[in-house]
């Protein structure tokens, strides 16, 4: 029996929630240009992770959620879509053909992220498949080229996709508002305290900018 979207909704907030007593604040300078997935999530501001909310903490939220998404339109296109599903099979097939997949296997709080700083400020997030199927038509050079009939059958496949991922997206964040005060509640724990003693050390250090003790100064 397959878990209803609610109870894996519940389930991604309990896992989240377990791992949010070991985020600790980024010590090293950010990047620059704003995650695509956090970036105006609407599942982050159902579940009431706003933009004062450091990034890591979102990106493990928005992770566990695109995952059921995810899972939900697989599932989708594996029964309803069979053009988009062997389009998704060649370009998996060709994935496992490759010795280094550096972005496979990851924890969901670094899953997703760029592996190299990207100076480029990336597009709000959206429940999309249609990027994927996009790099999985591209990427793909040595199959036969598909006719005009078969590439309009295939976007409209995608464009049912993206349908359905936006349905599943608007679900999962109606969801979401109910497990708000939990997440509020483990915030004000967890996350407020550090960013508090951060911001403490920091008016600290302004207001001793040096040792006065210290012999070399004069
Ligand atoms: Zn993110």
């Amino acid at each position: 029996m397959e878990r209803s979207i609610e109870t894996q909704v519940s389930q991604a907030v309990d896992a989240w929630l377990a791992w949010l007593p070991r985020w600790e604040p980024a010590t090293h300078r950010g990047r620059v240009a704003p995650c695509r997935r956090c970036f105006g999530s609407p599942v982050l501001s159902s579940a009431g992770l706003g933009s004062d909310v450091p990034h890591g903490v979102q990106h493990g939220l928005s992770t566990r959620i695109k995952t059921i998404v995810d899972r939900a339109v697989a599932e989708y296109t594996s029964l309803n879509l069979p053009m988009l599903q062997a389009e998704l099979d060649q370009q998996a097939a060709r994935n496992r053909a490759r010795s280094y997949r550096p972005t496979e296997g990851l924890d969901p709080e670094f899953e997703g992220l760029p592996l190299d700083p990207d100076p480029v400020p990336g597009a709000p997030f959206l429940f999309t498949i249609s990027g994927l199927a996009e790099e999985a038509a591209v990427g793909i050079p040595d199959l036969p080229p598909l006719s005009e009939e078969a590439k309009a059958a295939l976007r409209q496949e995608v464009g049912l996709a993206d349908d359905y991922a936006n349905m599943i997206g608007r679900e999962v964040c109606t969801i979401l508002l109910h497990h708000r005060l939990r997440i509020q509640a483990a915030v004000s724990e967890f996350v407020e305290p550090q960013i508090e003693a951060m911001l403490a050390d920091l008016t600290r250090s302004l207001d001793a900018p040096f040792d006065p003790h210290d012999p070399r100064e004069p």
